[in-house]
């Protein structure tokens, strides 16, 4: 059998999961008792899973960096999380939530897998409201929605600009309960520095406990792998500082394809690049979008005066400004998906109209909903609908009351206050939609190794739409892998514990100390931080927004020298055995450094424009779609699932190919 089996089960699309779990080999609750999980990572995939297995009766280790669970990047998610309950009556469904899915995604994600994901999104809520998780409510105490791009219904349920923090309390507080009884061991500050494969099998890692520099092992009857995503490959990204590819890269490494790594997702409302200085950017949740208008100057030398300091957008009438969203895409305006509002804006500051020094920011602007929702609230308590500064005081609160925790963050960053002036965007590496390949049942080709949420590649296709991204990690952790894994594991009742001494975890760990050592003892003249911004820079200006071929040879060469350049003058100060973050960092870019040959060469072959992916050579020329991006269905409707040979110059690509029997395969628009 072809090691890309996706498994998907037979049956007609509303019927595969249920069939396919009421199918699936189950493993007894006394039997849970016998058999070992590690799980790597406590984000929202990783906690709701551990939290998860552990109440169904397995024992579970559960492994993160950071200093508890709860500081998991998973907090960081501001915006909300979809699911189609339809409380807003305005035509949800299951269906039209995975309709929605999958041509956000730009028709290149599993059918299966993304309508598996709408139909136990509802559950995810009603799970996450008996934990206790304050979503915002409406004023007569049901759940509030809001909408989020590329959809024409609102089924984002959100904590205020911190949903993301409050879904991990959650699973945190779920994940504390088999803590305390036991059924969960937590190894915080531990990193997986590498997957043990024994005959075949993952039956545990290689850990550095990252206090002690100490290197342990750990076994178990199968591996979770959910590190989260790799978008730091750029260096620069809305990801928080520590997320990194490593330990997806490691089990790539040993055996599991790695999925599509160019389907990057560039979010359009970032806070824009100030200098080089810069280590992280931040995001401003698409949930601004709902509100916020996009726009430019139109003429430009408007656009230059402004950038100057010489007129400011205040001063600008209405009829002076584009609102090229809303010109462009007339039926989702200003909510278009991520991948088309970022080419758009990219589109008008590369023509110039850019805002700030750089010329690489347009502006969001809330002033229109501010006045809106200013005469209503007055209207609404009988005052004046006409007296203006009335008005902007009342819509200010409300704009406060839903989004105050951004605006202060905004604030607080760029120096302006954005309730009185337009706030300043541009786009971002965000989000990996690529990472390890899985079946349906979420296993890569490496038996009895999972990946779940942003590590693995299963349901956004080539883009992501918002606040979908809570919904597939919880999706996988509560209710996908608790099922699929027992179809594995029911195998193992009788294997007992899986010994830590075999020659498999010997070498596995003298590689891993090797590595160590190499890196304190080289000497080298340039710090990590030195190679990482090196890539980022080449990731960003040749493999980011569009490319073409030319550039994306030109990066795989740098690229290539860049890595050269790291192993020969990488520095790396201190000890092996003690807390060490710039050894922690030198593992995690060494891997980058060759994700992103990988990316970019993924990137090569894959000669079409689909979703955050935008090649420059294939692109829509005349009528209604003029200059938008061109998918190439019949040439690349596959995922490109890698396999690593030992050279990254020589991964074999193998490619899964997607069929389309629910959804018509059409040129997206969202006209
Ligand atoms: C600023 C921001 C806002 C966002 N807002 C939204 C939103 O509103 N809605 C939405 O749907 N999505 C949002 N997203 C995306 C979403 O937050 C992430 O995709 C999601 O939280 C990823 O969850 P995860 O559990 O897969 O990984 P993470 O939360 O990244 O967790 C990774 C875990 O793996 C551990 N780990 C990693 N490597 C190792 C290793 N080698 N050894 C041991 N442990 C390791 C880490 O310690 C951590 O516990 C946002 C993303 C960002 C950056």
């Amino acid at each position: 059998m072809s090691k890309l089996d996706a498994k998907i089960p037979k049956g007609p699309i509303d019927k595969k999961w249920t069939d396919h779990k009421n199918n699936i080999k189950l493993v007894a609750p006394a039997n849970k008792r016998l058999i070992d999980v590690i799980v790597v990572g406590t984000g929202l995939a990783g906690g709701s899973a551990a939290a998860s297995l552990a109440e169904m009766g397995y024992n579970v280790k559960s492994f993160c960096f950071q200093d508890s669970p709860r500081r998991a990047h998973s907090i960081a998610a501001q915006g909300g999380i979809n699911a189609a309950k339809n409380y807003q009556n305005d035509g949800d469904s299951t269906y039209r939530l995975f309709y929605d899915t999958v041509k956000g995604g730009d028709y290149r994600s599993r059918e299966a897998n993304v309508y598996r994901l709408a139909e136990v999104s509802a559950n995810i809520i009603d799970q996450c409201v008996a934990q206790g998780v304050p979503f915002a409510r409406e004023y007569g105490g049901l759940l509030d929605n809001r909408s989020f791009g590329g959809v024409q219904v609102s089924r984002t349920f959100y904590a205020k600009g911190q949903t993301g923090q409050q879904l991990l309390l959650g699973a945190y507080s779920a994940m504390s309960r088999q803590i305390g009884k036991g059924k969960i061991k937590m190894y915080n500050r531990h990193e997986m520095m590498d997957v043990v494969v024994v005959d075949g099998k993952a039956r545990g890692i290689i850990a550095r406990n990252l206090v002690t520099g100490e290197i342990e092992r750990h076994s178990a009857h199968a591996v979770v792998i959910a590190s989260g995503g790799y978008g730091n490959v750029f260096f620069l990204s809305t990801n928080a500082m520590g997320s990194n590819t490593s330990a997806a890269w490691k089990v790539h490494k040993k055996g599991a394809y790695f999925a599509n790594p160019c389907f990057t997702q560039i979010h359009p409302t970032c806070i824009p690049v100030s200098g080089d200085h810069q280590s992280k950017l931040t995001l401003m949740s698409e949930s601004l979008r709902n509100d916020g208008r996009i726009w430019v100057p139109k003429d430009l030398e408007a656009a230059k005066a402004i950038r100057e300091g010489k007129l400011k957008p205040t001063e600008l009438k209405e009829e002076e400004r584009d609102y090229y969203l809303e010109r462009r895409y007339p039926a989702f305006g200003n909510l278009v998906p991520r991948d088309v509002a970022s080419r758009a804006a990219k589109e008008r500051c590369d023509e110039g109209y850019g805002v700030n020094a750089t010329g690489e920011a347009v502006y969001l602007d809330f002033a229109a909903a501010i006045e809106r929702y200013g005469k209503e609230e007055a209207l609404v308590h009988g005052h004046d609908a006409n007296d203006q500064n009335l008005v902007v005081k009342l819509g200010t609160a409300v704009i406060k009351a839903k989004y105050g925790n951004l605006f202060q963050m905004y604030e607080k960053i760029v120096d302006q206050d954005p309730y009185t002036t337009p706030m300043m965007i541009y786009p971002a590496v965000h989000y990996t939609m690529g990472g390890v390949w899985v079946d349906y049942n979420l296993m890569t080709t490496i038996p009895g190794c999972y990946a779940t949420g942003e590590a693995n590649f299963s349901d956004h296709g080539a883009n992501r739409l918002g606040a979908s991204a809570l919904m597939q990690g919880l999706a996988d952790g509560y209710f996908v892998l608790p099922y699929t894994i027992g179809d594995y594991l029911a195998d193992d009742i009788r294997t007992g514990p899986i010994s830590i001494d075999s020659p498999e975890f010997e070498e596995a760990e003298n590689d891993v100390k090797k590595q160590l050592d190499f890196f304190i003892n080289n000497k080298g003249t340039k710090s990590v931080d030195y190679f990482h911004k090196r890539l980022g820079k080449v990731m960003w200006n040749n493999v980011g927004m569009s490319r073409n071929e030319k550039g994306l040879k030109e990066a795989i060469a740098e690229i290539r020298e860049i890595r050269d350049e790291f192993w020969k003058e990488v520095r790396v100060p201190g000890e092996v055995s003690e807390f060490n973050q710039e050894l922690e960092k030198a593992g995690r870019v060494a891997d980058f450094l060759e994700l992103g040959e990988l990316f970019a060469m993924d990137a090569l072959e894959r000669n079409e424009s689909c979703g955050g992916h935008f090649r420059e050579e294939s692109v829509e020329v005349g009528g209604e779609q003029d200059g938008e991006a061109l998918r190439d269905d019949k040439n690349f409707a596959f995922v490109s699932a890698w396999e690593y040979t030992g050279n990254i110059a020589e991964s074999k690509l193998h490619k899964e190919e997607l069929k389309y029997e629910n959804i018509e395969l059409k040129q997206r628009s969202y006209k």
